[in-house]
């Protein structure tokens, strides 16, 4: 088992300009970390991947209703990432994994910032899916604007659900580890006029890098600059947040059904069989006697 950190990430929401504007924004430090040890990420790899996980929790509040509201973020670049993925759920559980968490650049020469756009690639693609309120599964992709994510986010935004925003993410690392790790979503509601567009787009130019705001700031602090003048009104209660996946031993012993008799003869001469969630990277070790209490093979083809 992987020592699991204490639940200490957390989501905060608000309007601004009598309503017009809509923020949701989350510390995602403690989840970030969490994702970095369990998938031995690279440095530029945890601020890819914490960029997504943190726009999925974020995206599952803004465009789900219901607690069990999904979204997941799927973003293949030419990069040496390969691809990754986000979900995330309107009740604050995140997960997600990378092609190859061992990739990573060195920084930018321009400004020594990690380099997101050139491990992700900026020729691909954006894919958002919505499981949300008992609807059908629902996809929507954009092409990659920059791999860096959060302009891929308010893209895919802006052009595949029509909702004008701005996508703050950041991830900042220090001594191999994650030091802070958050994320903003500002959306303009029908009835944003465009002095408060004009406003709020000011404060965030004035903010520089997130990543630096997050590293000085609380996320309170973040959301207040960003919404400077534009009469904040904030939720009164924060909600808790953190990494966790949906898979469990029974889920893993139940994953090898798809296998044949003689298949599963093998795994249990061999002693066993491990089965490894892509998702979180939990290694189930699925001894002997659970493979023969599966249903038979023919039984379950038949089922
Ligand atoms: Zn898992």
């Amino acid at each position: 088992m992987i020592d699991v950190i204490a639940p200490a990430s957390y989501i905060m929401r608000g309007t601004a300009a009598g309503g017009t504007l809509r923020l949701v924004g989350i510390d995602s430090t403690h989840i970030v970390e969490e994702a970095r040890l369990r998938h031995h990420l690279s440095k530029t790899a945890t601020a890819a991947l914490g960029r997504a996980l943190s726009a999925s929790a974020l995206l599952a509040i803004l465009l789900g209703k219901k607690v069990d509201s999904r979204v997941t973020l799927r973003i293949q670049g030419d990069g040496p990432l390969g691809w990754l993925v986000a979900e995330g759920s309107a009740d604050g559980l995140v997960r997600g994994y990378v092609r190859d968490p061992d990739a990573d650049l060195p920084p930018r020469t321009s400004d020594d910032k990690l380099d997101v756009g050139g491990l992700v690639g900026k020729n691909g693609e954006l894919a958002v899916t919505r499981l949300l309120d008992n609807a059908e599964p629902w996809t929507g992709s954009v092409e990659l604007v920059s791999g860096e994510i959060a302009q891929d986010v308010a893209f895919y935004l802006a052009s595949s659900e029509q909702i004008p925003s701005a996508v703050l993410l950041g991830v900042y690392e220090e001594g191999g580890k994650v030091a802070r790790a958050g994320g903003l979503i500002v959306q303009a509601m029908p009835g944003a006029t465009d002095a408060t567009l004009k406003a709020m787009e000011e404060n965030i130019a004035a903010m520089g890098y997130f990543t630096d705001n997050l590293r000085q700031s609380s996320l309170l602090e973040v959301m207040e600059r960003a919404a400077k003048g534009l009469d904040l009104q904030m939720a009164t209660a924060a909600q808790s947040a953190r990494f966790q996946c949906r898979c469990s031993r029974e889920r893993a012993i139940q994953s090898l059904v798809f296998f044949g008799g003689t298949e599963r003869q093998e795994m249990m001469d061999d002693g066993g069989q491990e089965v490894v969630c892509h998702w979180c990277n939990e290694h189930y070790k699925i001894n002997p006697d659970e493979i023969a209490a599966l249903d038979a093979p023919e039984e379950h083809a038949r089922a």
